[in-house]
């Protein structure tokens, strides 16, 4: 295996967790921009003013041997099996892992990214007004929740148009509902709207649907689902190009027990390390696994003191039991540094891993 070329494009949960773990089996090349990590799940606490929610992928990435390339991704060729970079590179592979993982769904190309949380603390310093969260999933309620409890110059509204926590427990939703309100949140649910110029306020930051980063994959002739996502196998190999692999927010991913995975931390680790696992099997000639993934809990943040952990069945439908304030606040933290916790082993032992539930 030492001669393949392994090219994952993304470090972010997926990519960085799937190059950990290839990395002692052969040469990885890991593809980003960036010279850093960055926590995604705590974006709506870069926007109130943390000052970092970043780790130096150096510091991960030299220690396990992976060449990081400081580079945007603009091109596949699969049939040259090579990919161009905004630097003007072109770079070989025998094997690709894409994890381009994905973004908001913005009507003014707005989606909410890390340059825009940090304007978005710009903008809140420059108070007081009104700030519109659009979208009532768990992104807007965790952001709405986040600036409320902070922000004592902006009164915070969140528009949706449908039910707010739509997949949370009746009493999960309520506890949503009550602590919002108990942090002068004015929810307005029912309420569709189609862009932010729709809405008479100060500032909108429009947080609702994810949409997969597929442009590249869709360019290169990769079949994707309806949805925009790269559609694999239960080994996450792209079912039009074998010999590329993808995994996270970026790939249509399904196993028997949760069915179609939703974008989510949890299931980028899992995929990231799984692509690795059937990787390292397709090289040593053994058949490789299928990917095994159950949903337990989802854990969400309400504010820095309060929170909601929801106890989910295998499929992600929810369960009655959940856990509430200032114990689910702690357990959603203890939860999101576990996440650096897990990279940083796989950056030491890559094999331990996949001892872990939930991610091997
Ligand atoms: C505010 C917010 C809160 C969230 N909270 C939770 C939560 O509590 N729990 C949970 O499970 N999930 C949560 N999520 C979802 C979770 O963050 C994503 O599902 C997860 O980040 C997906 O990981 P990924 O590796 O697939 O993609 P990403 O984390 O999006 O990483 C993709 C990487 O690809 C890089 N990239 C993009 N384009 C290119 C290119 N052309 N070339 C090279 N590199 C490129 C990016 O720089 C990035 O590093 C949240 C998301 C947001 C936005």
């Amino acid at each position: 295996m030492e001669k393949q070329q392994v090219l994952v494009l993304g470090a972010g949960y997926a990519g960085l967790m799937a190059a950990l773990r290839l990395a002692p089996h052969t040469r990885v090349t890991l593809v980003d921009p960036s010279p850093a990590f960055t926590e995604r799940v705590r974006l709506h606490e870069r926007a109130v003013g943390r000052p970092d929610i970043t780790h130096p992928l150096d510091a991960l990435t030299r220690r396990a041997g992976i060449v990081h390339l400081a580079a945007r991704a603009t091109g596949i060729d699969p049939a040259a099996r090579r990919i161009t970079t905004d630097d003007g590179r072109v770079l070989p592979y025998d094997r690709l892992v894409y994890a381009l993982g994905s973004r908001t769904a913005d009507p003014g190309e707005r989606a909410y990214t890390p340059e825009t949380a940090a304007e978005l603390h710009k903008r809140l310093l420059d108070g007081p007004g009104e700030l519109t969260v659009v979208g009532g999933g768990l992104t807007g309620i965790e952001l709405a929740a986040e600036i409320a409890e902070s922000q004592d110059a902006w009164q915070v509204r969140l528009i949706t148009d449908g039910e707010i926590g739509a997949g949370l427990s009746a009493k999960g939703r309520a506890h949503v509902r009550t602590t919002l309100t108990g942090l002068g949140v004015r929810i307005e649910e029912g309420r569709r709207v189609a862009r932010p110029e729709d809405i008479d306020t100060d500032a909108v930051v429009w947080a609702t649907a994810m949409t997969a980063n597929t442009a590249l994959a869709e360019a290169a002739g990769i079949a994707l689902d309806p949805g925009g996502r790269v559609r694999v196998d239960a080994t996450l190999r792209s079912v039009s190009h074998p010999e590329i692999y993808a995994v996270g927010d970026a790939a249509a991913m399904t196993t028997p027990a949760a069915g179609a995975l939703r974008m989510a931390c949890a299931t980028a680790f899992s995929s990231g390390s799984h692509a690795a696992s059937s990787l390292i099997a397709e090289t040593r000639g053994r058949e490789p696994e299928p990917l095994r993934f159950r949903y337990t809990a989802q854990c969400i943040s309400l504010g820095r003191r309060d929170g909601l952990i929801q106890l989910v069945r295998a499929d992600d439908s929810p369960r009655e039991t959940v856990l509430r304030g200032g114990a689910a606040a702690r357990t959603k933290e203890q939860v999101v540094r576990s996440t650096v916790r897990v990279l940083r082993l796989a950056a030491r032992r890559p094999g331990a891993v996949s001892l872990i539930p939930g991610v091997g």
